[in-house]
């Protein structure tokens, strides 16, 4: 049966202090999970700037999947902020009703849409403070917005990113500001771009929550874990 590294210890807390990484270390890391997806990608569909603002903003606290099911025919008749508007709130909240939160989305979604224009010349402005003055907007999903729509080195720290980074020995933040800091300072630049999503993809498919899969992990090796499963 296969078993903790540190069975009889208490889980290590997510939060609790773990020895920092080595520089080569951490590239090594990068490197694996490079090699492993070589192109990683989201994956919130979207067409443009505004549908993937728009895909991430309802994606809060709801899964890709799920969006996804939503956002295929309303982008299809709304893929501008001049769409949306014209679209309405009651008709764009029953399109999404499939999605948790969708009455406080869909408000903050069309007020979004009115902002662009108003504010922005119907276009998504490339600069985080202006995105997260936008309603629904804060510094995550600015994060994912730069990064994705206009190719920044953002590193968008969400559950996974947060969960792997202390799993790793990457960042010992308490928030995801701090963890968001801190990998910005080890994470090579060459790694940068793509750090958020291999640090996502890993953590969604092997280094799970509650029952990681250590068995399929590139950096089984690397990693030192309380809640690495040992092999038998
Ligand atoms: S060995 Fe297990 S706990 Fe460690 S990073 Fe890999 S999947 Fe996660």
């Amino acid at each position: 049966m296969a078993k903790r590294s540190s069975a009889h210890k208490p889980a290590q807390k997510t939060t609790g202090k773990a020895k920092s990484r080595a520089p080569a270390e951490v590239f090594e890391i990068f490197s694996r999970l490079r090699q492993q997806r070589p192109e990683p990608e989201g994956e919130l569909e979207y067409r443009n700037p505004f549908t993937l603002l728009v895909a991430v903003v309802l994606s809060a606290q709801a899964t890709d999947v799920g969006v996804n099911k939503a956002t295929g025919p309303l982008f299809a008749v709304a893929d501008t902020p001049e769409k949306m508007l014209a679209l309405g709130e009651d008709r764009l909240r029953e399109m999404i009703r499939t999605i948790g939160l969708y009455r406080t989305k869909a408000k903050n979604v069309i007020e979004l849409a009115r902002r662009l224009i108003a504010d922005h010349g119907g276009k998504v402005p490339r600069d985080r403070e202006a995105l997260m003055k936008l309603p629904g907007v804060g510094r995550k999903t600015a994060n994912v917005v730069l990064n994705i729509a206009f190719g920044e080195p953002t590193i968008a720290v969400d559950t996974h990113v947060f969960r792997i980074a202390h799993r790793l020995g990457l960042a010992n933040g308490k928030t995801p500001e701090e963890v968001e800091a801190r990998l910005n300072v080890v994470v090579p630049a060459e790694f940068r771009r793509h750090a958020h999503h291999w640090l996502i993809l890993h953590g969604r498919y092997v280094c799970q929550a509650r029952k990681p899969k250590c068995e399929q992990c590139v950096v089984f090796d690397l990693c030192r874990s309380p809640d690495r499963i040992l092999p038998v």
